[in-house]
């Protein structure tokens, strides 16, 4: 196949069938956010690269190799967004937004872009709803995130069994310094085991090591040193908090002390939300990260903004498909109302207009008529084939009467209407 009729590597097309799930996902999101007082943003798609080095980190993967990057007729660096947190918070300090009153709770759903190895699951364009709460520096705050995301979950139908929110506390910088240095000389022992990126994770940022996806590091984290147990006592009451109060919402959460996170700005609780299929492993390794998020109350202040405490997640809404579609509850698609078929030109335009007037309705009626010129036969194997529920066939003879037959497509039964009175149309 020539490139023309070749999407890029690790892109997806989203046919209508899959737009119509990612509509529902969306309008689900965007509807259960509005209950908790979430406003929704939309932010570029391309930002300064400068914003992601500084607040994802330079030392993460995304910074290092995910992202796309490119210089301007004037020689600017730009970025396309690989995630949307750093994004928002620049367009609201930009904006003045911290001076509204707080907390300050906005919602996005944006496209992402990732250089990533393409494989199920992970592509290099993506989607993500994401909630970003600012000024609440408490485990309430946190709990309140988890609890929307809950929510979101359960209105599209996803089982609570299906799934598994597994939490942890990454603690302040002081508690990371320590848990760092003891993560650190664990690896020492097994440097020439690791891979070339783990090494220099081991000096720059040996957290991230918890993070390598390469099976043979992976086999090092079983006995590395927890964070939970570096967490000074003012983190640990913290995190103390957001178990209680979950437990208060009877949202059923795990404690897996081995999320870290990739990005550099999180601080204390952070936490994933896990899909995994029974029937595919037992492996409590094996899982679709279908969303994930936490408290990062360090990043206002890095990007130049005033010292506010923030906390949010992103759902990634092509594994949320994925989710929904193995624990199976998207709503059928929609069908056509009516079809009117139509035998010579007078018709036609009879019917045209017909259309127009029902699918100008509030709530539109979903109307089709012929405008490919069929026989009325042909006409009519397509009302079939599209799912009509009703229709009906006009001729010169239904107009010169004023009546037609309206037929109900799945029960075959028929009713005289008359064609003056639209309201009798649709049964
Ligand atoms: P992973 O560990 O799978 O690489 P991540 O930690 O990089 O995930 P985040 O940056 O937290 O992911 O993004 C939030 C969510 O966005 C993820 O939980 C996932 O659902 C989705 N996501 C991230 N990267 C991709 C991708 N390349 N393709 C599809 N979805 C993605
Ligand atoms: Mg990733």
């Amino acid at each position: 196949m020539t490139l023309i009729t070749k999407a890029p590597r690790g892109t997806l097309d989203k046919l209508p069938s899959d737009t119509l799930k990612c509509r529902v996902i969306e309008e689900n999101a965007l509807n259960t956010a509005v209950a908790y007082g979430y406003r929704e943003i939309r932010t570029p798609v391309f930002e300064h690269t400068e914003l992601f080095k500084r607040s994802v980190g330079d030392t993460t993967d995304i910074v290092q190799k995910e992202m796309y990057t490119f210089d301007d007729k004037k020689g600017r660096s730009l970025t396309l967004k690989p995630e949307g947190t750093a994004c928002v918070a620049r367009a609201a300090i930009e904006n003045g937004l911290f001076n509204e009153a707080l907390p300050l709770k906005l919602c996005y759903i944006t496209n992402c872009y990732r250089y990533e190895a393409p494989q199920s699951g992970r592509y290099r364009e993506f989607s993500q709803f994401g909630a970003e709460v600012y000024g609440a520096d408490t485990p309430l705050c946190d709990v309140e995130l988890i609890a929307l995301a809950h929510n979101i979950f359960e209105k599209l139908g996803i089982p609570a069994n299906a799934y598994t929110i597994e939490i942890n506390s990454i603690g302040c910088p002081e508690c990371r310094r320590l848990y760092q240095d003891a993560l650190k000389k664990y690896y020492e022992g097994f440097k020439d085991k690791l891979c070339g990126d783990c090494h220099e994770r081991l000096e720059r940022n040996p957290m991230r090591l918890l993070d390598c996806k390469n099976p043979h590091c992976g086999e090092f984290k079983s006995n590395a040193p927890v964070i939970l147990d570096y967490n000074c006592s003012s983190c640990a009451e913290f995190f103390t908090g957001v178990k209680a109060g979950l437990d208060a919402l009877s949202i059923p959460y795990k404690v897996n002390a081995r999320i870290v996170r990739g990005l550099d700005y999180y601080t204390n609780t952070v936490f994933e939300f896990i899909y995994r299929d029974s029937s595919k492993s037992t492996d409590e390794s094996f899982g679709l990260v279908f969303g994930a998020g936490g408290r990062y109350n360090g990043l206002i202040k890095e990007l130049g903004g005033s010292d506010t405490a923030a906390s949010g997640f992103a759902l990634g809404i092509e594994r949320l498909t994925t989710v929904i579609d193995k624990t199976g509850v998207f709503p059928l698609p929609q069908k056509p109302d009516i079809y009117i078929a139509t035998i010579g030109e007078r018709a036609a335009i009879f019917a045209l207009k017909t259309a127009q007037e029902l699918r100008r309705r509030e709530p539109s009626i979903w109307a089709e008529c012929d405008i490919v010129g069929r026989s009325v036969k042909a006409q009519m194997r397509f009302a079939d084939k599209i799912g009509a529920r009703f229709s009906m066939v006009i001729g010169d003879n239904e107009l010169d009467n004023g009546t037609a037959v309206l037929k109900n497509m799945a029960t075959k039964e028929n009713k005289e209407i008359d064609l003056s009175n639209i309201d009798s149309f649709i049964g």
